[in-house]
């Protein structure tokens, strides 16, 4: 009896020096990823915590011991509930302020510490895996069988952790970049030839060497990573297109830049789970011959696509600038870095986030991509085969010879003449050609 008052009393006199000495969690975040969902605790200093598992119903408990809520505390991690993780809540306990994750099911965790990088402080980061992965999904059958689209991989600079340059009135190019990139893949998925896959398809991170990978195992044609930077110079604007130089930048600006890139995977915090498994590809050194082809087609392309940018926004640079980009190391796909624009600049800014301006870009950008590849089809495309002449396509389900012909940019009179057709009727898995010069 004595000793348990005693205890109370303990507690009631020891709490508020303990609290002036403790630490303070200052805020939670969360990002759901096609394969992880991320969870980060900011914290005052580096966080001692305990971290674990409870069952029926399956939940994740996260102590931090001397820790209180800073001033203010009042998370919002709404965006990452779904597919994992069905409520975060938060709470004091005796000697720990608790932190419970509640799961859809169990899954494999990844947790660790990140030191301070502006504008984030001490963060203890927990991601969750699912035990099985997701399957990837098919490709788009919209091409003969036996015959590949050209694929261009579009990568929606930086994410999640890492917001990339913030701009004027909080424009954040995380945003901007998925954005364009989104509306960028949805240019090509229109386009008869064409498979455009998202590197990034929401709010999260991806580690740089992460982004090539997943363009490699799509076996892409192009690498385009989209962005939108700042620099201390609120005057400098333009838009501008690099490819990777092994050995230095071609430019102070290109330099700069770089570097900058490169320090994402710093606040985008990479756990040696993402990095591990690399695939022998990123190791492999090509023969000069093949690495000088994919270095001559990266400066092509970006070629074109800078042509085509001049007529819808300022240039910052008229050439394709050469810096050490890591995101651009794929040493088997032609890549290219894409600075839409720069954000620290009010009135590019101001643009960069309207959608008829990103509509410009996109359309840019797509344009010049497809001047490439139509006058240098890659082998075994579907595009190689049409180069020369007519095309095949097979009828889809809900098609009509109206829509078809649209798509293709002729009329329902000549494709009817080139396939000897009378009427309207056509049916699901006909293939039908498409008139060359349409
Ligand atoms: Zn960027």
């Amino acid at each position: 009896m004595w000793k348990c008052k005693f205890k109370r009393l303990g507690l009631l006199v020891l709490l508020p020096s303990a609290l002036a000495q403790g630490e303070t969690l200052q805020n939670i975040r969360a990002y759901e990823a096609p394969d992880h969902t991320r969870v980060v605790l900011d914290t005052s200093a580096s966080p001692k915590a305990s971290i674990f598992v409870l069952s029926n119903p399956n939940r994740l408990v996260i102590d931090l011991a001397n820790t209180r809520p800073a001033v203010g505390f009042d998370p919002d991690v709404s965006s990452a509930m779904g597919r994992r993780v069905k409520n975060i809540r938060w709470g004091a306990q005796a000697r720990a302020y608790r932190v419970v994750l509640d799961l859809e099911r169990p899954l494999k965790r990844k947790d660790f510490q990140l030191p301070p990088i502006a504008p984030y402080g001490h963060r203890l980061v927990i991601d969750l895996f699912d035990e099985q992965p997701a399957e990837p999904t098919p490709p788009t059958p919209t091409e003969p069988e036996g015959l590949r689209p050209v694929v261009i991989a579009i990568d929606a600079g930086h994410g999640g952790e890492d917001p990339g340059a913030i701009g004027a009135n909080k424009v954040y190019e995380k945003r901007i970049t998925l954005s364009i990139a989104r509306k960028l893949a949805a240019r090509f998925n229109d386009t008869p030839g064409y498979r455009a896959i998202l590197v990034r398809t929401g709010d999260y991170y991806i580690p740089l060497r992460r982004r090539t990978q997943i363009a490699h195992r799509e076996r892409a044609h192009l690498f385009l990573s989209i962005h939108a930077d700042a620099f201390r110079n609120r005057s400098v604007s333009g838009a501008s297109v690099y490819m990777l130089s092994e050995r230095g930048a071609d430019s102070e600006m290109a330099r700069y830049l770089a570097e900058k890139e490169n320090r994402s995977d710093l606040f985008g915090g990479v756990s040696d789970v993402s990095v591990d498994d690399m695939e022998p590809y990123l190791r492999q050194t090509l023969t000069d011959l093949s690495m000088q082809g994919k270095r001559r087609q990266s400066s092509e392309v970006g070629g074109e696509v800078l042509s085509q940018l001049d007529r819808v926004t300022k240039l910052h640079k008229k050439q394709v600038g050469h810096a050490g980009f890591v995101v651009l190391k794929a040493p088997d796909i032609p890549s290219l870095l894409i600075e839409t624009g720069f954000i620290s600049n009010p009135t590019e800014a101001r643009r960069l986030n309207q959608a008829e301006h990103q509509g410009k870009i996109v359309d840019a950008i797509y344009r010049g991509v497809v001047n490439y590849w139509r006058d240098n089809p890659p082998p075994g495309t579907l595009l190689a085969q049409n180069a020369g002449g007519e095309m095949n396509y097979r009828i889809q389900r809900g098609d009509t010879l109206s829509g078809i012909a649209a798509r293709y940019g002729t009329t329902v009179a000549r494709i009817r003449q080139a396939n000897g057709l009378a009427g309207n009727r056509i049916r699901v898995g006909q293939v039908l050609t498409i008139p060359a010069d349409s």
